[in-house]
C-alpha cells in the first residue's frame, strides 16, 4: 500500500511527503453501554488507511483517494466544503483542527486503506484520525490525542451527518499494539489492558445484512434505558445513568417498569460488570473466561435487549458448536458482523463452516476479516 501511494504521490506532485496511517478498530465487548455511561473496550487494527501528505504553498488542498481513483480539490473555508463524501471527511478534519486554534494550510496528499467500508470496523474513523493526526504533526499545533479524536467525532457530525459517539475515533487515535483500551464513556478515563492471545485468533464474520429496524429499535431501547435508571434513581440519588446502578437496586423497581425495560436494564447492568470481568481475566491471561463473556453478551444482546437477528444468532451457535473460544454480535445489532475468539487450530474448520452454512441458508455468504489489534495513528518512518 506504502508503495502505491508513494508513486502516485510522486505522478501528481513530483516529490515525496511525509507518511502516516491510523487504524479500524474492534470492540471486543460493551455494547450499548455507552449512552448509559459504562465501559467500552475496542482496540485499533491492523487494517487502517495510510496517507502520504506535503503542504504545497496553494490556495486549495489537493486529495487523491487511490481507492475510489478519484481527484478532488477544496479551499478551507466553510463555504468551500467538497461534494464527494470522502473528501468531506478531510475537509471536516481541517476545519475543525481549525476551529481549536489549530494552523492547516493547503496541502497535497494521496490516502489509501483496507478497512472494509460500512461493515463495522470504522473505516470512517481511521480516515479521520489519520488526517487528524497527520495535519497535527504537520502544522505542530501540538493538540492531544483525545482532541484529536474530537475532531474526528465533530467531523462526523457537522460533516458527515453522523450522530456517533467517541469510541471508534478514540481507540483509532489511542489504539496500541497488543493492547485494548478499557474507555468509561461518563468521565472518560480509559486504560490498557494487555491483549495479545496467543494461540488464538479474531475472527470477524460480516453477515452483510443491515434490517431497517436499527434506528427506531436503537431510539426505543435508549428510552427504556432511561426509564430504568429513572425509576432507580428515585431510590438512589446518585445513578445518573444506568451504568451507576447496582443488580439488587433494579430488583427494586420490578414492579414499576415495564416487563421490557427490566429486560433491557438486566443487559445494561451485567453487560458494565462483564467488561470489568473481561479485564480482570486479561490481566491473567485467561482467555478462556474472557471467550465465556462474549457469549454470555451475545445472550444478553440477543434475549434481553433483542438487537440480534436470525442471521447473528446462526453464527452465534454455530460458534458455540464449533468449539469457538468465545463470539457475540459486535455493534449495534440488527446486522453487520460477528466478533469471534478462535483457537488457531479451530479457525480454518470453522470459517469453512461458517461459509457453507450460511451461505446455505441465507442465500450468500458472509465475508470474513481476520484481526490483529495493532497501533492507532501513527507517523510512518
Ligand atoms: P464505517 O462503518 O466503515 O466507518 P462509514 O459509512 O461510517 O462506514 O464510512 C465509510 C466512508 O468513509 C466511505 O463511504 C468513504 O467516504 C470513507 N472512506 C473510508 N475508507 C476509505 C478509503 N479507503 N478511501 C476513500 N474513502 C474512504
Ligand atoms: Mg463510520
Amino acid at each position: 500500500m506504502k508503495n502505491r501511494i508513494h508513486d502516485k504521490f510522486i505522478t501528481l506532485f513530483g516529490t515525496g511527503g511525509d507518511i502516516y496511517a491510523s487504524a479500524g478498530r474492534v470492540n471486543l465487548i460493551g455494547e450499548h453501554t455507552d449512552y448509559n455511561g459504562g465501559y467500552v473496550f475496542p482496540g485499533a487494527i491492523d487494517k487502517g488507511i495510510m496517507l502520504e501528505i506535503k503542504p504545497n504553498g496553494l490556495s486549495k488542498v489537493q486529495a487523491y483517494s487511490l481507492d475510489y481513483d478519484e481527484y478532488c480539490e477544496f479551499g478551507l473555508q466553510e463555504e468551500d466544503a467538497p461534494s464527494q463524501s470522502w473528501a468531506r471527511y478531510i475537509f471536516g478534519v481541517c476545519r475543525e483542527t481549525i476551529k481549536r486554534g489549530g494552523k492547516v494550510e493547503a496541502f497535497s496528499c494521496v490516502f489509501a486503506g483496507d478497512v472494509p467500508l460500512g461493515a463495522g470496523l470504522s473505516s470512517s474513523a481511521a480516515l479521520e484520525s489519520a488526517f487528524a493526526y497527520a495535519l497535527n504533526e504537520l502544522y505542530s499545533n501540538n493538540i492531544d490525542k483525545f482532541e484529536l479524536a474530537k475532531i474526528g467525532q465533530s467531523t462526523e457530525h457537522n460533516y458527515c451527518g453522523v450522530k456517533c459517539g467517541i469510541m471508534d475515533q478514540f481507540a483509532s487515535c489511542f489504539g496500541k499494539k497488543g493492547s485494548l483500551i478499557r474507555l468509561n464513556c461518563k468521565t472518560l478515563e480509559y486504560k490498557y489492558f494487555p491483549f495479545d492471545p496467543q494461540g488464538y485468533k479474531l475472527i470477524l464474520i460480516d453477515s452483510c445484512v443491515k434490517h431497517e429496524l436499527a434506528s427506531s429499535a436503537y431510539n426505543q431501547r435508549r428510552q427504556s434505558c432511561e426509564n430504568a435508571a429513572a425509576a432507580i434513581k428515585k431510590n438512589h440519588p446518585e445513578v445518573d445513568f444506568l451504568s451507576d446502578a447496582k443488580r439488587v437496586w433494579l430488583d427494586e423497581v420490578r414492579d414499576q417498569i415495564s416487563q421490557e425495560d427490566f429486560l433491557r436494564a438486566e443487559y445494561v447492568i451485567g453487560e458494565v460488570q462483564r467488561v470489568l470481568d473481561v479485564c480482570d481475566a486479561l490481566e491473567r491471561g485467561d482467555y478462556e473466561t474472557v471467550g465465556e463473556m462474549m457469549y454470555q453478551t451475545h445472550f444478553g444482546l440477543s434475549r434481553l435487549y433483542e438487537v440480534s437477528c436470525e442471521e447473528l444468532d446462526f453464527l452465534n451457535k454455530l460458534a458455540r458448536t464449533s468449539d469457538v473460544t468465545g463470539s457475540r454480535v459486535m455493534g449495534g445489532g440488527f446486522g453487520g458482523c460477528t466478533i469471534n475468539l478462535v483457537k488457531d487450530e479451530l479457525a480454518d474448520v470453522f470459517v469453512n463452516a461458517a461459509t457453507e452454512q450460511f451461505t446455505a441458508k441465507f442465500g450468500h455468504a458472509p465475508k470474513i476479516y481476520d484481526v490483529v489489534i495493532s497501533d492507532g495513528a501513527r507517523k510512518v518512518e
